[in-house]
Parts: C-alpha cells; sequence; structure tokens
C-alpha cells in the first residue's frame, strides 16, 4: 500500500468555487495493493455533487486501478449457454437500451461510439440490435480490454477518452457506463462527448446516483464511494446543470437499482471489525466472477434494491439520456 500519494484540490464540477460540507471521510477497502491514504469526500452546498477533495492526481492512476481491478477481469462470455446469469443480464440489457434508443431516436444509428467500452460487449450488442450497417467505435484505457474488442470487429482507440483522436466528426448514439465519476473532468468529458454529437444524436450516460436510499443507509460505508476511484458523483439535478454547462440537454433519467453497490458497501462495513469475514462472503474484486455464494447475494441485493427503487423511486445508478441543447 503506497503511503501519501499525490493529490490535487478540486472545485465542484459543476459550479466551479463553491461552499462544501464534508460528507464522509473514507479510505480503500476493497484492494490491499492501493494506497492507505484517507480521503474526504465534500459536497457542494449550491448543486449537490459530491466529490474527492482533495483527490489523487492523475499520476497515481497506476496506483489505484491494479492489475486485478475487477472491471478488468474479462471473463470471456459463457459460450452457448443462453440460461448463464451473464447471458441473462446482456439480453436484459440489449432490450433495455434498444427501447431507450428507439424512443429518443428519429432513426436506427448507423453509428455508434462507446467511450470506456471495456472489451466491446455493449458494441457487439448495438451491432447485433441495428444490423450489419451500423460502424462500432469506442475507446477503452485497458490494453488487453481493447484488444478484445478490436478482435470482435469494433474500431477501437487503446487510450483514455480525453486523448482520443477522433476521426469523423458525428455519432448517432453515444454510450458510456460508469466512466464520467472516475475522469478529472466531468465537463471536459462531457464537453468532448457533446463535441461528437449532431442534432439527431442521442447519448446514453450511466453514472452512480448520490440521492438514493441505499447511501442514506450505509453512511460512509456506502459501496458507490468506491474510494479513491469515483471523484466526482452526481444526483439528477447536478448531472443536469453540468449537461447545460456543455451545450447538452437531459431529456430523460431512468433510476437504476445496481447490486454490487451492496455487496461493497457490506464489505466495507463488514471489514471495519471482521476483515477476514468480509472477504469471505462480500470479496468486492469477485462480485461478478464469484460463485454460488457471490450469485446468491447479488440476487438478494438485487430484490433488496428492486423494493427499495420502487417505494422510493430512487436507484443507485442512473441512466441519463442527453441531446444537443435545443439553442445549438
Ligand atoms: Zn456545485
Amino acid at each position: 500500500m503506497k503511503k501519501d500519494i499525490e493529490k490535487v484540490g478540486t472545485e465542484c464540477a459543476v459550479c466551479g468555487p463553491e461552499s462544501d460540507e464534508v460528507v464522509a471521510v473514507v479510505r480503500e477497502h476493497e484492494y490491499s495493493n492501493t494506497t492507505e491514504d484517507l480521503f474526504t469526500l465534500v459536497r457542494c452546498r449550491r448543486c449537490g455533487a459530491i466529490r474527492l477533495n482533495p483527490r489523487p492526481a492523475v499520476s497515481e492512476i497506476s496506483t489505484l486501478y491494479p492489475s486485478d481491478y475487477f472491471a478488468y477481469d474479462l471473463n470471456p462470455a459463457a459460450g452457448g449457454n443462453k440460461w448463464s446469469p451473464k447471458a441473462i443480464s446482456l439480453r436484459r440489457e440489449s432490450r433495455r437500451l434498444s427501447s431507450l434508443v428507439r424512443r429518443h431516436s428519429v432513426r436506427a444509428p448507423q453509428s455508434v461510439y462507446d467511450i470506456g467500452c471495456g472489451d466491446g460487449t455493449t458494441l457487439s450488442l448495438m451491432a447485433e440490435l441495428f444490423g450489419p450497417n451500423v460502424r462500432t467505435f469506442g475507446c477503452e484505457v485497458n490494453a488487453d480490454a481493447s484488444a478484445r474488442a478490436r478482435n470482435a470487429g469494433h474500431d477501437i482507440q487503446n487510450s483514455l477518452f480525453e486523448e482520443c483522436e477522433l476521426d469523423r466528426n458525428t455519432y448517432d448514439l453515444l454510450l458510456s457506463s460508469h466512466v464520467i465519476e472516475h475522469v478529472a473532468s466531468p465537463r471536459e468529458f462531457l464537453s468532448k462527448a457533446a463535441s461528437m454529437m449532431g442534432p439527431e444524436s442521442v447519448f446514453i450516460l450511466d453514472t452512480p446516483n448520490v440521492a438514493n436510499p441505499v447511501r442514506r443507509l450505509f453512511g460512509r460505508h456506502w459501496g458507490g464511494w468506491h474510494t479513491p476511484r469515483h471523484w466526482n458523483l452526481f444526483d439528477p439535478r447536478s448531472i443536469s446543470e453540468l449537461a447545460d454547462k456543455t451545450g447538452l440537454q437531459v431529456v430523460a433519467i431512468q433510476q437504476m437499482t445496481i447490486n454490487m453497490f451492496w455487496v461493497w458497501g457490506m464489505h466495507s462495513l463488514v471489514a471495519t471489525k471482521y476483515p477476514r469475514t468480509a472477504e469471505k462472503f462480500f470479496n468486492p474484486r469477485k462480485t461478478i466472477t464469484g460463485g454460488t455464494w457471490s450469485l446468491l447475494s447479488l440476487v438478494l441485493f438485487q430484490v433488496l434494491d428492486r423494493v427499495l427503487l420502487v417505494i422510493t423511486r430512487r436507484g443507485g445508478q442512473m441512466r441519463v439520456v442527453l441531446k444537443q441543447s435545443s439553442g445549438n
């Protein structure tokens, strides 16, 4: 574990310099090979966005994302078994994305760009959905994942989105799942995305939602903090205000469940007193790829999360649909 990693002071991603209040002081609990430093989460009093202040410097990215980082754990899709949990969840995701795109697009997309595309799974879903003529592009910082996405037939750059060079003006559909909360400047991130959109383009962005009951339940142990890797966290209001400042407008927000945050939250909570038990039952690095117990716990947390979402109409993540502002 590194000590005293390089950090930089931050302002609210939406408002700039504004007065803040401390939400929690947290530390890494998921990985034992990153940093033992403490981090302070602060909430902007004006817009409600929550961020790390100070946050790790970009130069520490390789410290924060070790080689066993869970999102890099690319188990091949369960080949052939259409009833495997992965296959079932992919079909569900495909249906959801398809209905959202059809609702907000005037025509079927001919070009799709996935920001932080991983191994290209979502791009492959889009190719299946929208037919052989759709062109699929993406950028991905992890080299193994981007190689896999390329092998699957997608046009991929292996780099941070901020550094990606774009070879065409606009894309019909932009996707980004759980990336904006990891980047140094969410405003630059959205501005760059906006520059890739035409008047009919649709951008579907998934990110945690801090305005949800599970966050209140877990407090400083909420799984969505994912400290020190989540630098900026939003709610529907703050993400809409940020979009406004980048030439985009939010046209819809879907509240969604996220059972993984329960596993990470339980790990944080239990590990304060019983670290070995936490590792055994709520291993945050094997949330998706663990055995029977992790599957069962995910199902249980999914049910709980769904019940809370139905009652409160708020989920631990939100799917934000963005278009160009009508003034553009
Ligand atoms: Zn603010």
